[in-house]
C-alpha cells in the first residue's frame, strides 16, 4: 500500500433526495399493497418487477424473475371462460410491453390453490424521461364477485325465461289442446247434426210407411209414405193412440205391439187395417183398406232407457190380391186339368220333383198317381222296351230347353197297350235356365188304329189302282188289236153294202122291205167303221203315230160343208152355219179338222134328243179363228168338266141316259185341236144346251195372198 487518497464530497444535497426518493417510495409500496387492484410490472427485458399484494393474491404466489413466454403458466392465466389458458401474446402485461393501450381485457386467474378469479386489466408500457421504454404495467380489477352476481343475474334472468318459456309452452300446449277439443266438439256436433239430418231423410223418403211414436202410444212423427198410405196427416187425427186402438185388439196384434213397447224389436204379424173402423171419414184414400205387415222397434237412450218407439208398415195389399188372384187361377187350372181327358203334367226340373200331374194318368196308365211321387221319370217303366229310349232322348231334350213331341207305347198292368202322344214344354226363368218341364199326354190308341187301319185301305187302293193300270194297258192292247183286225172286213162290208145300197136304189127290182134292210145294213156298217176308226185313232195317238198332214184351209168353208153334209142325213134338227166373209185361214190337216168338227156336230145332234138349232158360227179374235158349236141339248153337269176330254169318259148325263156312246170323240177333239196349237173350252147348263169352242191360230197372211 501507497497510499491511501479520499475523495470527500458534499452529498448532503444528495443525501436529503436519497431520503425523499426513499420516504416516496415507501409511500408507493404502502399504496401499493393497500391497494385491492393487483398491479404487476415488468422492465424492458420482460422480467417482473413489481407484483403487489394483491397480486400475490390473485395468483398465491410470490413474483419471480421469470420470462414473458412462462407467465400464462406460472400464473395460471386463463381467457374469460377459465377453461382456455392465455397464450403469450394474449397476456395484457405483454400486450402493454408490445406498446398497446390495454384496456378492460377480461381474463381470468384459476390458480392451482385458491379460488378463481376473473379480473378486468389495464396497463401501458412505460417510458423514462427519453422516452426510452423502460416496461410495461398492468393493474388488475377483481371483477370476480361482480361477474358472479352478473352470471347469478344473468342465470336468474335465464331460468326466468326458461320459466316464461316453459309456462308459454304450457299455455300454448293447453290452448291447442282446447282447440283441438272444440274441434272434435264442433266435429261431433256436426256429424250428430248430418246423422239426424240422414236419419230424417231416410224416415222421410223410405217408401215404407214409418211412425215415430212416443213410450204412451201417440204419434209424434210420420213420414211420407205413412200420409200416402193411411190417406191422412198427422194434425188430422191428433187424438189417436195407437196403444189404445181398437181395432188392432180386435185383429190380434194388439200383443205384438205391447211387447214393441215394452222393448222387443220384432214383426207384426200381417193384417188388413181398415181406417174407417177406429177414426170414421178422416181418410182420403180411395182405397184405405189396406193389408199390411210391420215392424216394431224401440229406440233407447245411453242409460237403455226407452225413448221412442218405430212402426213400420210394408203395403203387401197387392201381394196379398195377387196371391189370391194366383190360387184362384191355380183352382181354375187345377179344375180345367182334372177335367180334360189329356193328361197335363209338371215336373221340377232342376230336383226331378213332381210338381203335379192330372187323374186322367191313372185311368190311361191303369196306376196311381202317387207312384211318381219319387221319381217323375217313373212311367217310363210301362214304357215299351223299344220305344223307351226315345222317350228319354225326349226328356232330355225338354232339359235343355227344346219342345218335344214323342208317341211311344205303354203296356198297363193288365197287360193291354196303349199308345200315347206326349208333348213337352220346357218353363225357362227369365234368364233363360229350365226351371219346370210342363206337358200333355193323350192317349191317341183309336187314331193310331184308325191311321193303321187307312194305311192298310190305302194299300189296297194302290193295289187296286195298279191292277185297274194294267187291266188298262190289257184293254187298250185288246182294243188297238181288235181295231186293227177289224178294219179289213169292215171296210168291205161297208164297201158291199153301199154297193147293195146303190144298186137297190138303181135297180128297184128289190121290194121295199129288202130296200129298206140293206139300207139299215150300210148305215149301220158305216157306223161300225167309224167306231172303229175312232178306235184306231186311240190307238195311234197312244203309239205316238198320229200325225197330221198340214196346208192352209179355209175354215169357214170346211164349216159349210161340213153342215151342208150333216143337215142332209138329220130331220129334226136345224143346223145353221154362221161365217164372216172373209176368208179364216189356217194351217192345218183337212181331213182332221174335218174329224174334229163332225164330232162335235154329232155331239150337239146326240145330246139334243128332242131336235132343235144347233148353229156353227166361226169368227176372229186377235189372230185367232174362233169356233163355236151350240146346242139347246141336255147339257153337261159341272162337275163333269174336268175330265170330259179324258178317253172313255162319259158325263153322267150321258151314262144314266139311254144315248149310247164310247166317250172317245171328245178324246181325239181335244188332241186334233192341240195339235193345231189350239184350245178347246166347253160352258153349259144343264137342260139347256152346251157351247163347245175351239181357238186355232190363223195363218199368217202371205205377201202373195196380199195382193
Ligand atoms: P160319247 O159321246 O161317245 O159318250 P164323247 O167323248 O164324244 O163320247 O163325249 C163325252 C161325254 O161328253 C159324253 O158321254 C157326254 O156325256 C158329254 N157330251 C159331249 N158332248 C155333249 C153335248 N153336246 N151335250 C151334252 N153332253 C155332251
Amino acid at each position: 500500500m501507497i497510499g491511501i487518497a479520499g475523495i470527500s464530497r458534499d452529498i448532503t444535497e444528495r443525501k436529503s433526495v436519497e431520503v425523499e426518493l426513499q420516504r416516496e417510495q415507501e409511500f408507493l409500496k404502502t399504496l401499493l399493497a393497500s391497494l385491492s387492484e393487483g398491479i404487476v410490472a415488468c422492465d424492458a427485458e420482460g422480467v417482473l418487477t413489481l407484483f403487489n399484494d394483491a397480486s400475490r393474491e390473485f395468483h398465491h404466489l410470490p413474483d419471480e424473475p421469470i420470462p414473458a413466454n412462462q407467465w400464462a403458466q406460472h400464473y395460471d392465466l386463463y381467457l374469460p371462460d377459465g377453461q382456455t389458458p392465455m397464450r403469450q401474446e394474449d397476456i395484457p402485461l405483454f400486450r402493454a410491453l408490445q406498446g398497446e393501450s390495454v384496456r378492460n381485457v377480461e381474463m381470468m386467474i384459476v390458480p392451482k390453490q385458491g379460488r378463481p378469479r376473473t379480473v378486468l386489466a389495464n396497463g401501458n408500457a412505460l417510458f423514462d424521461a427519453e422516452g426510452q421504454k423502460i416496461g410495461a404495467v398492468v393493474a388488475m380489477h377483481d371483477i370476480t364477485e361482480r361477474k358472479q352476481a352478473q352470471e347469478a343475474l344473468e342465470r336468474a334472468r335465464d331460468e326466468l325465461e326458461m320459466r316464461v318459456a316453459e309456462r308459454t309452452a304450457e299455455l300454448q300446449a293447453a290452448n291447442a289442446r282446447l282447440e283441438i277439443e272444440l274441434a272434435e266438439r264442433e266435429h261431433a256436433e256436426r256429424a250428430l247434426r248430418e246423422s239426424e239430418m240422414r236419419f230424417r231423410t231416410l224416415v222421410e223418403q223410405s217408401p215404407l210407411s214409418t211412425q215415430i211414436l212416443t213410450t204412451d202410444g201417440r204419434i209424434t212423427q210420420v213420414n211420407r209414405a205413412w200420409e200416402q198410405l193411411w190417406g191422412v196427416t198427422l194434425d188430422q187425427i191428433p187424438e189417436y193412440n195407437l196403444l189404445q186402438d181398437p181395432q188392432l185388439v180386435a185383429k190380434g196384434v194388439m200383443p205384438y205391439i205391447q211387447r214393441g213397447f215394452a222393448g222387443e224389436a220384432l214383426e207384426i204379424p200381417a193384417v188388413r187395417y181398415d181406417p174407417n173402423e177406429t177414426l170414421p171419414d178422416r181418410t182420403r184414400s180411395p182405397e184405405p183398406v189396406r193389408w199390411t205387415r210391420s215392424f216394431i222397434y224401440p229406440v233407447r237412450d245411453e242409460a237403455e232407457r226407452i225413448r221412442q218407439v218405430v212402426l213400420v208398415h210394408e203395403d203387401i195389399t197387392e201381394q196379398v190380391r195377387a196371391k189370391v188372384e194366383l190360387e184362384e187361377s191355380e183352382n181354375r187350372f187345377r179344375q180345367l186339368a182334372e177335367h180334360i181327358n189329356e193328361i197335363f203334367w209338371m215336373y221340377d226340373a232342376e230336383r226331378l220333383r213332381m210338381l203335379y200331374i192330372s187323374p186322367a194318368y191313372e185311368h190311361l196308365w191303369g196306376q196311381a198317381r202317387d207312384g211318381l211321387d219319387g221319381d217323375p221319370r217313373s212311367f217310363l217303366e210301362a214304357v215299351y222296351a223299344e220305344d223307351r229310349e226315345r222317350v228319354h232322348a225326349a226328356l232330355e231334350q225338354q232339359q235343355r230347353g227344346q219342345q218335344t213331341l214323342t208317341e211311344y207305347r205303354i203296356t198297363r198292368p193288365d197287360g193291354t197297350l196303349r199308345w200315347v202322344r206326349d208333348r213337352g214344354f220346357p218353363i225357362k226363368d227369365e234368364g233363360g235356365r229350365v226351371y219346370r218341364v210342363a206337358g200333355l199326354a193323350e192317349d191317341i190308341t183309336e187314331h193310331k188304329r184308325a191311321e193303321e187301319e187307312r194305311a192298310e185301305l190305302l194299300q189296297r187302293e194302290q193295289a187296286a189302282r195298279a191292277e185297274a193300270e194294267a187291266a188298262i194297258v190289257v184293254r187298250d192292247e185288246f182294243l188297238s188289236i181288235a181295231s186293227h183286225e177289224l178294219k179289213t172286213p169292215v171296210t168291205s162290208l161297208v164297201a158291199y153294202s153301199q154297193m147293195l145300197e146303190r144298186r137297190a136304189q138303181r135297180g128297184a127290182a128289190l121290194p121295199e122291205r129288202d130296200r129298206r134292210a140293206v139300207h139299215v145294213l150300210a148305215d149301220q156298217a158305216g157306223r161300225l167303221s167309224r167306231l172303229i176308226d175312232s178306235l184306231l185313232d186311240i190307238s195311234r195317238i197312244q203309239t205316238g203315230h198320229f200325225t197330221l198332214n198340214r196346208a192352209p184351209i179355209d175354215l169357214c168353208a170346211l164349216s159349210a160343208r161340213v153342215v151342208t153334209e150333216v143337215q142332209m142325213t138329220v130331220e129334226r134338227h136345224t143346223i145353221e152355219c154362221v161365217c164372216s166373209d172373209e176368208p179364216l185361214i189356217v194351217e192345218g190337216d183337212d181331213l182332221r179338222l174335218e174329224q174334229m168338227l163332225q164330232n162335235l156336230v154329232q155331239n150337239a145332234i146326240k145330246y139334243s134328243p128332242n131336235g132343235g138349232r144347233i148353229s156353227v158360227t166361226i169368227r176372229q179374235d186377235e189372230g185367232h179363228a174362233v169356233l163355236a158349236v151350240s146346242d139347246q141339248g141336255i147339257g153337261i153337269p159341272h162337275e163333269a168338266y174336268s175330265q170330259l176330254f179324258q178317253r172313255f169318259y162319259r158325263a153322267g148325263n150321258s151314262a144314266d141316259s139311254v144315248i149310247s156312246g164310247m166317250g172317245l170323240g171328245l178324246y181325239v177333239v181335244k188332241e186334233i185341236v192341240e195339235r193345231h196349237a189350239g184350245a178347246i173350252e166347253v160352258v153349259s147348263a144343264e137342260g139347256q144346251g152346251s157351247t163347245f169352242t175351239v181357238r186355232l191360230p190363223l195363218l199368217a197372211p202371205t205377201p202373195a195372198s196380199s195382193l
